[in-house]
């Protein structure tokens, strides 16, 4: 008898995942699996939200599965030597699975094939995750975009994002020994700081179809609601998307249905930002270091302050006396999820009124962000310095106060992550009034802004 092992990864899910298809197609005996792999030399380990998803999101997705008709099965090492161990025991004749981008994965995905081949089993993979692949559309020289807005428009000319493919309707397969999910310690103990999280989410492929739906019926306004972090105006399907419980070409076809010629705007803009995923993973393809080494070479040279380890704590708790920063940093803290805005201005203030390397920061946003991504959360670091590509301007330095009086004027976003702030005679600027129980600032906005710009300048004269 026939069988097919399905290798589950970034994919948590059964609908538009193409290595479930096929191995249901073959329409044999199926055994899914999903392997731990802190191993494997080069693979990041996940930081403490991110584990608390996996956990909740294999859960969500054994259940889904064991609706279908088969177990998913757990286990723990290097994938180059669980996944063969596991298709000896099943009698696998293929493997499956979707494609990865970052290199280590790629190498040891590569070295599988290469072993299965070897024993005459057919591995194949698929993509489900990107709705380009970065080879695809790269630039004259074969190489990264440097820049977005051509990126994102070749990508259309390119092609039309695929439509989804169905779930299965059932499988079939035996049911071999797994781990048992509780002993991964993927979960936080004492102390349990996920209650936010609990409240927050609901990971898995159910919990991403309801986030889309929620986000469908609020298309509309999306471009100018996007900006104000008070309003529930963007999707909140980052970590959905993270963890492939919901695939791209899903999201993008879903909101292509849901438009009309009123929400064209809103559409088009939601369509960037689903594309500046793709530019990412396209930079991070092509610079598997994008996460520790600087994309523009000259940045090396740049003169990071040494600032001290107090006003690090303070970024990174939320009590650096600038409300916005603050109440971003907290939000993080709290639910594993900052609003875009604030974390523009998180990091802004990090790397250019602190002066601290961002490879710091990426590292605080990798463990404390659900959504926790090996290309964006690089990528978008990198942006905000000035290092990366298509970055953001040196002298742009975001002002936290002229940011909240802007896209939070009545300080609703501020109040509800910094309850302090609820009897600040001025929530903007609480230096300018009493507010009890609310720090004094780390930094003082304009000297500190001075400094950057004076770093920053001498960098571009070298
Ligand atoms: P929506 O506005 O609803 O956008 C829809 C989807 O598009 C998102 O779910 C996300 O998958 C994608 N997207 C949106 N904006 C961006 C962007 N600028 N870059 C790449 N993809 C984007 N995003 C992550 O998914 N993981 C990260 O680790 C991450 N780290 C970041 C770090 C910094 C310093 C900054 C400035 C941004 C980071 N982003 C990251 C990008 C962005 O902030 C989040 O994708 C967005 O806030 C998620 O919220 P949403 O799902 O409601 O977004």
């Amino acid at each position: 008898m026939a069988l097919t092992l399905v290798w589950f990864r970034d994919d948590l899910r059964i609908s538009d995942n193409p290595a479930l298809v096929a191995a249901a197609d073959r329409g044999d005996d199926v055994v899914a699996c999903y392997v731990l792999d802190e191993e494997t030399d080069g693979i990041r380990p996940l930081g403490s939200a991110s584990k608390w998803w996996l956990h909740h999101s294999l859960e969500a997705l054994a259940g889904t599965l064991e609706g279908l008709g088969i177990p998913l099965v757990l286990r723990r090492g290097a994938a180059g030597e669980v996944l063969p161990q596991l298709a000896d025991e099943c009698s696998a004749d293929a493997v499956t699975w979707n494609r990865r981008y970052g290199l280590a994965e790629r190498t040891a995905d590569a070295a599988l094939k290469e072993s299965f081949a070897a024993r005459g089993v057919e591995a194949t993979s698929y993509q489900a995750n990107l709705m380009y692949e970065p080879w695809e559309v790269t630039s004259g020289s074969d190489e990264a975009y440097r820049v977005f807005t051509p990126f994102w428009r070749a990508c259309l000319a390119f092609r039309t994002p695929r439509t989804p493919l169905p779930a299965p309707a059932s499988l079939r397969g035996p049911h071999l020994a797994s781990d048992d999910l509780d002993t991964w310690g993927l979960l936080p103990t004492a102390p349990d700081w996920a209650q936010g999280l609990r409240d927050t989410w609901t990971p898995g492929e159910a919990g991403a179809h309801a986030r889309l739906d929620d986000f469908l019926s609020r298309l509309r306004g999306y471009k100018d609601n996007r900006d104000f972090p008070a309003v529930r105006g963007t999707s909140m399907l980052s970590p959905h998307l993270r963890f492939g419980e919901i695939s791209p070409f899903e999201v993008w076809h879903a909101a292509q249905d849901h438009g009309d010629s009123s929400t064209a705007d809103d559409l088009r803009a939601f369509g960037s930002e689903l594309g500046w995923r793709e530019f990412s993973w396209q930079l991070l393809y092509f610079n598997p270091e994008l996460a520790t080494v600087n994309y523009r070479p000259e940045f090396n040279a740049f003169a990071w302050e040494s600032s001290t380890q107090s006003e690090l704590k303070a970024w990174q708790r939320g009590r650096t006396g600038y409300p916005l920063i603050d109440a971003g940093m907290r939000q993080m803290w709290e639910i594993g999820w900052m609003h875009n805005r604030v974390r523009m201005a998180t990091a802004s203030f990090l790397i250019k009124n602190l002066m601290i390397d961002w490879r710091v920061g990426e590292r605080w946003f990798w463990d404390c962000l659900v959504d926790a991504d090996a290309a964006s959360n690089a990528a978008s670091w990198q942006w905000v310095a000035g290092s990366g590509a298509d970055a953001s301007p040196y002298f742009r330095i975001f002002n936290p106060v002229l940011q909240s009086k802007k896209f939070d004027p009545d300080g609703a976003f501020l109040v509800r992550f910094v309850p302090e702030l609820a009897d600040a005679e001025n929530v903007h600027e609480p230096w300018k009034g009493v507010a009890p129980g609310y720090p004094d600032r780390v930094v003082d906005l304009k000297e500190s802004r001075e400094r950057a710009l004076r770093a920053y300048k001498a960098l571009s004269e070298c």
